[in-house]
């Protein structure tokens, strides 16, 4: 079977029914396959193998077995770093075909697909590609007489990748690129909603030079990942996705004892101090909301608004959103959980300015929404939705705002809108969250570290900081006595 795609020559993926385990691409062992949707047409895009527990046993042990092949273990860090090297220009080279593949199986617009999703996956390898030969240990100062003690960073081992369908290649290499430029094999687990860039990348890390058994991909659902998660030859997890799924993974390794890295849900508190710009204020709060249809972790979600500036904002807020084309949702389910959220919010009280509908017509589409008048026990100001929703809230004294926006079990994010420094720096220390963006979008970046406090998650991902957690520190003493 092949994946059809609309518009341009059709990307040919060499076996998207198949598994790909020790270099090879093979069918589930059970022989299950599932489909994969268009959320904007809700047509099938193709079918994918569903990896059962035999696949999942084979997977581990491939990895396991490449971890000490010499062709990976004894890779100079150069030429390991030159590999990821190449794997960031194959990504370039099939951007469009990345991008095509993106757009289709996951819904994201095709300009955030090849700008956003496939541009920084290539930049992620290429960060991490510069890493491979400066992963250094230390040497310390012991005080035992006449000996040598220092630290080596070797791999943790064979790591579980899971990912979620929002950004699949870009979050795939979140963790890919860190967890191979330290060493590691890995195992992958795309959402089962989302799997064909990750079924293409491998195809690239095949022609990047990875040798056999490196890179291992199963699709699958959410049995798949709890499988994984659950193995006894995983060392280490990384997973993005809900905070339920999140615990279950962590119940799990208790099991094993994997590291566990895990990013999680968000409800990003947005402050709109009185002295923003508040043109750019609201362009950059609707695009922080509505981007990629609200299905981003970090998306900006409740706002504080200054009481005095509140009426402006939410009257241009709602204008600017009324005016955006809706994109599609994951799917039908996911669709009708954010028109739930919805319901809930009028029932509740707020008001509604624009959207609140599904649009139709084929796929999956709801209408930008806007809530004014949102109270902070609202679940609408509470829950994590995951759509194009945002509910806005006032304040009236500048001391309570940190207080109310750390009211939250999430804390992935958290961003403020100011024309004054000192508010800005201290907002962004007394905020409860992982990141804080002033004055500026959600943006991440390769060199930045990313993750959450509190129900968000642990570790971090990106940056020198994602070394920590895909590498094992020993260390080493040495008797020079002797
Ligand atoms: P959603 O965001 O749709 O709620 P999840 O957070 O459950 O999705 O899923 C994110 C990823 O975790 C997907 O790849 C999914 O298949 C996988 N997954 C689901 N359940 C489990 C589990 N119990 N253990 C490990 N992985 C899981």
């Amino acid at each position: 079977m092949t994946i059809t795609l609309e518009g341009g020559s059709a990307p040919r993926l060499r076996a998207p029914g198949r598994l790909f385990i020790g270099g090879v691409w093979r069918p589930a062992a059970g022989g299950r396959a599932f489909a994969t949707l268009d959320p904007a047409t809700g047509a099938e895009l193709g079918t994918v193998a569903a990896a059962g527990p035999a696949d999942v046993d084979e997977a581990v042990a491939a990895a396991a077995t490449a971890l000490h092949d010499p062709a990976w273990a004894r890779m100079s860090p150069s030429a390991r770093g030159r590999v990821l090297w190449r794997l960031a220009d194959l990504i370039e080279e099939h951007a469009d075909e990345l991008a095509r593949l993106e757009h289709h199986d996951q819904g994201q617009p095709l300009e955030v697909a090849r700008e956003i999703s496939v541009r920084g996956t290539a930049e992620h390898f290429r960060y991490f590609a510069g890493w491979t030969t400066k992963i250094e240990g230390a040497t310390i100062p012991v005080s035992l007489p006449d000996v040598l003690h220092y630290t080596r960073r070797e791999p943790v081992g064979v790591c579980a990748l899971i990912t979620p369908w929002n950004f699949p290649l870009m979050i795939l290499s979140w963790k890919l690129a860190p967890a191979l430029a330290c060493g590691n094999t890995v195992v992958i687990k795309p959402a089962e909603q989302t799997p064909l860039t990750a079924l293409r990348l491998m195809e690239l890390c095949e022609d990047a030079g990875l040798p056999a058994g490196v890179v291992n991909l199963l699709t699958g659902g959410p049995e798949t990942g709890a499988a994984l998660a659950a193995h006894p030859g995983v060392d280490k997890v990384s997973f993005t996705g809900s905070t339920e799924t999140g615990r279950a993974v962590l119940r799990a390794s208790a099991g094993n004892l994997a590291r566990v890295t895990l990013e999680l849900g968000g409800k990003t508190p947005v402050i709109v101090a009185a002295d923003a710009d508040l043109e750019r204020a609201v362009a950059g709060c609707v695009q922080g909301a509505m981007f990629n249809s609200g299905q981003v972790c970090a998306a900006y979600s409740r706002f504080y608004v200054d009481a005095r500036r509140a009426a402006e904002f939410t009257e241009r807020a709602a204008d600017l959103a009324g005016r955006l084309a809706p994109g599609p949702l994951i799917s039908a389910e996911h669709l009708a959980r954010v028109d739930g959220f919805v319901r809930e919010g009028v029932a509740d009280g707020a008001a509604l300015l624009t959207g609140g509908t599904r649009v139709d017509g084929p796929g999956y589409f709801y209408a930008p929404t806007v809530f004014a008048g949102v109270g902070d026990e609202m679940s609408i100001a509470r829950q994590e939705i995951f759509g194009p929703v945002m509910s806005v809230l006032t304040y009236d004294d500048p001391a309570e705002i940190a207080g109310r926006a750390n009211d939250s079990p999430y804390g992935l994010a958290a961003s403020i809108w100011t024309g004054d420094l000192t508010t800005a720096h201290r907002l962004a220390a007394d905020l409860r969250a992982g990141t804080v963006f002033v004055n500026m979008l959600h943006t991440p970046d390769p060199a930045a570290p990313w993750g959450g406090f509190k129900s968000s998650g642990f570790g971090r991902e990106m940056g020198a900081y994602a070394l920590d957690v895909y590498t094992e520190v020993k260390g080493v003493f040495v008797n020079l006595a002797c």
